[in-house]
């Protein structure tokens, strides 16, 4: 099969490999659409590190089961998303469904083990989600990085009905966070870092939008923010851009027992003194990727119309190093698809 292969000196190439043997409790996807993720470029960037190298990238993938054994319930032609995230099923995490932080952590697609950025995957059959008819693959593949991603921390900020929420980046997880918080009863400002993606902000549910882009920009983004909530400041900061200015900008806008949620991340550190916190009993809320519940969640968002994934252009696999290059120069507005079927 064709499988998209980042090597030890960090290129990355399309090449042909065997076809994956699926193991026992596995199965074999053929996929069909797979999403170019912010996280592909850490990986391409050497932030993290494949173990061992060559590795198939991609951990967003989805498509139809191509075999099964019977046990696993699945049929071929079943329709399925990858949750790519591998869990043992019994630890104190599993067992009380936090599948994203399992203690063993046996693998994760795309980061250490081959992913979906080819013809074929294969996975233990748990991981994989049925996807409802309402709902194509592109959506599908996308919602098991950014949108489960959205659930999750939409869930865990505890937003509730009336509140508000900043969602700071509007790239392929934001608009996808405006749309679970808009779910969730809030009103939303995006803070986007061009007008285009104020739009898209906008046209997914969110009320107001304030720019900012550059380090200077994030210095009066607390007053932009109060300005907008009558002087309260915001009940919860999805924060999904990761620069110290930004996130110090996001603590600072929040209103008093308000929650900053950390999601997105650079290689800068937050910087804040814990006065900041303490004083108005503010809350640092962080949530890596997704359970395989939210996963499941997104996709019956999506089936009833409150979640849509903009699709911002569609390639074949050896279009992957293209995609990921205009991703690096923020020039994509929503996700790039790669089409293998
Ligand atoms: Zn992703
Ligand atoms: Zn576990």
């Amino acid at each position: 099969m064709r499988a998209a292969r980042i090597f030890a000196d960090l290129t990355l190439r399309v090449e042909n490999v065997p076809d994956p043997a699926p193991g026992p409790g596995q199965a074999l996807v053929r996929i069909h659409a797979a999403g170019v993720c912010g996280t592909d470029l850490h990986i391409l960037d050497g932030m993290i590190k494949p173990d061992p190298y060559p590795m198939t990238l991609g951990h967003e993938a989805a498509g139809i089961v191509q075999a099964a054994a019977p046990e696993t319930g699945l049929s071929p032609g079943d329709r399925v998303a990858v949750y790519n995230k591998l869990f043992c099923g019994t630890c104190e995490q599993c067992l009380t469904g936090r599948h994203n932080i399992c203690d063993t952590e046996p693998g994760q697609l795309g980061f250490n083990m081959d992913g979906g950025d080819a013809e074929y995957v294969a996975v233990p059959a748990r991981n994989l989600v049925p996807i409802p008819a309402a709902v194509d693959y592109a959506t599908a593949a996308v919602l098991t990085c950014a949108g489960m991603t959205a659930v999750h921390a939409t869930r865990l900020s505890g937003l509730r009905l009336g509140q508000t929420a900043v969602v700071n980046g509007i790239g392929g997880v934001g608009v996808l966070v405006v749309q679970a918080a808009r779910q969730a009863g809030a009103r939303v400002i995006a803070v986007a870092d061009s007008e285009d993606k104020g739009r898209l902000a906008i046209s997914h549910g969110a009320s107001d939008v304030v720019l900012a882009g550059h380090t200077e920009d994030f210095g009066s983004l607390p007053d932009q923010v109060r300005e907008l909530t009558g002087d309260r400041g915001a009940d919860v900061f999805f924060e999904l851009v990761g620069t110290t200015q930004s996130m110090t900008a996001g603590v600072r806008c929040l209103a008093k027992g308000g929650r900053f949620v950390a999601t997105g991340y650079t290689d800068q550190p937050l910087s804040v003194h814990p006065i900041e916190f303490i004083l108005s009993e503010t809350s640092l809320i962080s949530t890596v990727a997704a359970t395989r519940q939210d996963l499941a969640h997104a996709l019956q968002l999506a089936a009833s119309g409150a979640m849509t994934v903009p699709v911002a252009g569609r390639v074949g696999l050896d279009g992957v190093v293209e995609a990921l290059s205009a991703l690096r120069k923020r020039a994509v507005l929503g996700r790039q698809i790669i089409e293998l079927a």
